[in-house]
């Protein structure tokens, strides 16, 4: 299989134009926000809307796609006003995937802001398990490069959360994020002993969809901001093995690279195609 990689895209202007962003840069699957991550805000997409984005998608045979919840979202939250709120974006993020025919929701697990570890953890299991998700769509726990009082940066989190939840859940892997975390991936053998230790403690049948970043500081840090494919400290060697590793390459690769120094997504899909072997 050729390698299926895309980019987090923009609905401005109409969900539609995120599948024609991702034509335009070459992209085969991709990322979507359903309204803006930085404020409690409904996904104001209509059917007639969801319709146009349904046939784009199959016109070019795009998927999967992923709905990335708010940024406000805090599952992990002690607080009861900011649980409330996280439970219903969530629930709207689930609603809207169905309308669009979406696979994935992604969600980071958030902060236990002094609560600690383990309530921190029970508190996103509890919130996940309120919701109603459709048949068709799974929520992806996404690994955090573990700032502050995030979770979500041990892979144990994302096992426990998976064991502990009545959901289906599965997990998405931000290449930025478990780097910063602290698991290598800049060599080659690095890259196995990262995705051996994920498989032993979480389990590769769980991983759905990597988003495929390289990393502006070094691993450990816990410091999440993303570079271009290998241009950051992951670098080339490590890149490579991530796309071509026989447990990963198949997944799907979704970059939220940078727009700067004159590269575009389309240039780092080109980088992911010309890194492939
Ligand atoms: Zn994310
Ligand atoms: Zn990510």
């Amino acid at each position: 299989m050729s390698v299926n990689v895309g980019a987090h895209t923009s609905i401005a202007g109409g969900a539609y134009n995120a599948v024609d962003e991702q034509v335009e840069i070459g992209g085969t699957c991709g990322q979507i926000f359903s309204h803006s991550p930085q404020v409690w805000q409904d996904p104001n997409i209509d059917e007639e809307e969801a319709a146009t984005f349904r046939d784009r998608t199959a016109d070019h045979d795009i998927g999967p796609w992923v709905i990335h919840s708010s940024y406000l979202v805090n599952l992990c939250t002690p607080k009861d006003d900011l649980r409330e709120k996280s439970i219903d974006s969530m629930q709207k993020e689930v609603d809207a995937a169905a309308a669009l025919d979406i696979d994935y929701v992604n969600v980071h697990l958030g902060a236990h802001t002094g609560a600690g570890v383990e309530q921190g953890l029970a508190n996103a299991v509890s919130a996940l398990d309120e919701l109603d998700v459709p048949e068709s769509v799974t929520v992806l726990v996404e690994s955090d490069a573990g700032s502050g009082t995030k979770l979500g940066d041990e892979f144990e989190h994302l096992s426990t959360v998976l064991a502990e939840s009545e959901q289906e859940l599965g997990v998405c892997l931000d290449t930025a994020h478990v780097f910063a975390a602290g698991y290598d991936l800049s060599t080659p053998d690095a890259v196995d002993d990262t995705v051996a230790a994920f498989d032993d403690v979480v389990g590769l049948e769980h991983l759905h969809c990597l988003h495929l970043n390289d990393s502006k500081h070094d691993c450990g840090t816990n410091k999440d901001e993303h570079a271009h494919v290998g241009e950051g400290l992951i670098g080339e060697a490590g890149m490579e093995r991530i796309i071509n590793h026989p447990d990963l390459r198949d997944l799907p690769f979704v970059l939220e690279t940078p727009t700067e120094d004159g590269k575009s997504f389309a240039w780092n899909v080109e980088r992911v195609r010309e890194l492939r072997t």
